[in-house]
């Protein structure tokens, strides 16, 4: 017997949407006026703070099995979360790398999330969406509108993608057939001492090794050492390597240095090289008028990862990787299994975007980029950089200025690497002593600043990627180190 042609009447199927959505709206009003009031005011509140210790048992508590009202919800966001941030999109907040985000990110990521598209591909018009932030990212490169290219999460992500690609481009077998055991011999990829730890993580999983990665002394500037890295590609050929690949890094990490990318064209071209270059931080100073020089010859390069939560403040995560050659890009990922073949008409009309990654389901993270992009043309942004660019040289000025500080190396754009002498202290003290200082400052809650060693000297770390940061901000930092240094100092004189 088969159902009654009523049956399906009877049932009220269960559903994530709420029954009455006026409560929702009324709550989600109330949940966007309080994302402004947490924006605008960010300078007035502390860059970082420790949690207390009830909030941090807040998530040890087990899985929900009964429900929670939504206000319920959100307030303990408000309260456990929201209030105990990494720090990231406040004015004095300088650690490691990051972005610092921007609303009309957000309300893009919310917007993307609403929608709920897969970026794995299909005809519709986030997929296009997707393509133009591409395209977008190619024009402010100078790459060629022939070449391809991918969002991806971030720029390690990026990295490996290109790094992938230039293994199969190099490899001299099928090694998506025969994996990295056929290559017959071994593959050599080089980068300056300074580079991204992601591309040793990138050379464990591609299956080269860690070995196959050969780090080349950088000079006084920090910058790869050409002489050493020509020397090292002939005594890897004549050891019988295959040079495969090199790593030029536009903005390292610890000082900001942007290796020389014309000459390092010029030896991957006379050496049947692969250039990939780590912008992750410098590429996009490729669109800021004033030091766009820097970056010359980025267009040269086969592939490139740069990182639109960096300079262009997309809210977390967005990175992206260009491949010069889309063939190459392609023929190293894609796949086309029975369920995903392409049809004539409709919604499998399309190119299937996962063929350039890894992934299958993507986020639609370009539609944050897109909004913000539209909404402040890409001059504003090229301006920001610059301007992050000329606070990092200011705050040099400030250190050179002040006795009881010194730079540790040259900063080259928004990288400032410094330190307090301390009368008398040196070495492992001298460590501790500004390490102490740093802490200190997070536990006020004034600023966030990290710490690095370049050439064996320990140093703070300013980096400056920072849409919201003033030279104020910069000043208050150099006048609280000296205060915070002294009163160190003083204390354990007295001890
Ligand atoms: C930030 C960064 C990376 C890693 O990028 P994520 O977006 O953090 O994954 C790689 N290389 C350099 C030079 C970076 O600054």
């Amino acid at each position: 017997m088969g159902a009654s042609p009523k049956e399906h009447e009877r049932f009220d199927e269960d559903t994530l949407d709420p029954q009455d959505w006026s409560e929702l709206r009324a709550l989600s009003h109330r949940i966007v006026d309080d994302a402004i009031a947490y924006v605008s005011g960010v300078r007035d509140r502390r860059v970082w703070q420790e949690m207390p210790q009830e909030v941090r048992a807040s998530f040890a508590t087990a899985l929900p099995l009964a429900p929670t009202p939504t206000e319920d919800v959100y307030r303990e966001v408000a309260a456990n979360i929201l209030g105990y941030p990494m720090g990231n999109i406040h004015p004095r907040f300088w650690s490691w790398y990051m972005g610092s985000s921007n609303f009309t990110g957000a309300l893009g990521d919310f917007l993307a999330a609403i929608q709920g598209s897969n970026l794995g591909g299909g005809n519709h018009a986030a997929a296009l969406v997707d393509q133009q932030v591409v395209d977008w990212c190619k024009e402010m490169l100078g790459f060629p509108a022939s070449a391809s290219g991918t969002l991806v999460s971030g720029g390690s992500v990026a990295n490996i993608i290109g790094l992938a690609v230039a293994r199969n481009a190099k490899a001299g077998v099928d090694i998506r057939e025969l994996g990295v055991a056929a290559i017959e011999r071994p593959l050599r990829y080089y980068g300056s001492d300074q580079m991204h730890s992601c591309h040793r993580k990138a050379m464990e999983t591609l299956g080269l090794g860690n070995q196959a990665l050969r780090r080349i002394p950088t000079d006084g500037e920090l910058r790869i050492d050409l002489d050493a890295l020509r020397r090292a590609i002939t005594e890897d050929r004549a050891s019988g390597f295959k040079p495969a690949c090199v790593i030029a890094t536009a903005g390292t990490v610890n000082t900001g240095a942007i290796d020389d990318l014309q000459a390092l064209a010029s030896v991957a071209a006379e050496e049947d090289l692969w250039l990939h270059v780590d912008g992750c931080i410098g590429a996009l100073i490729a669109i800021a008028p004033l030091n766009r020089f820097r970056v010359a010859g980025i267009e040269k390069a086969n592939s490139v990862a740069l990182d639109p939560h960096k300079w262009l403040h997309a809210p977390f995560e967005a990175g992206c990787v260009l491949v010069q050659d889309a063939g190459a890009h392609r023929g190293t990922f894609a796949v086309t299994p029975e369920y995903l073949v392409a049809t004539a008409r409709g919604l499998a009309a399309a190119p299937w975007l996962y063929d350039y990654g890894l992934q299958t389901t993507r986020g639609f993270r370009a539609l944050k980029i897109w909004m913000a992009l539209k909404e402040h043309g890409i001059a504003k942004f090229g301006r920001l950089v610059d301007q992050n660019i000329a606070q990092g040289q200011y705050l040099s000025d400030l250190i050179e200025a002040e006795p009881s500080l010194e730079l540790v190396a040259p900063t080259n754009i928004n990288i400032v690497c410094f330190r307090y002498r301390g009368e008398r202290t040196q070495g492992d003290e001298l460590k501790a002593l500004n390490t102490e200082i740093m802490l200190r400052l997070q536990d006020e809650g004034t600023a966030v600043l990290s710490d690095t060693t370049v050439h064996g000297e320990h140093c703070l770390r300013v980096a400056i990627n920072n849409h919201r940061t003033k030279r104020r901000d910069l000043k208050l930092l150099v006048e609280e180190v000296v205060r915070l240094g002294r009163e160190i100092v003083r204390a354990n004189a007295a001890a």
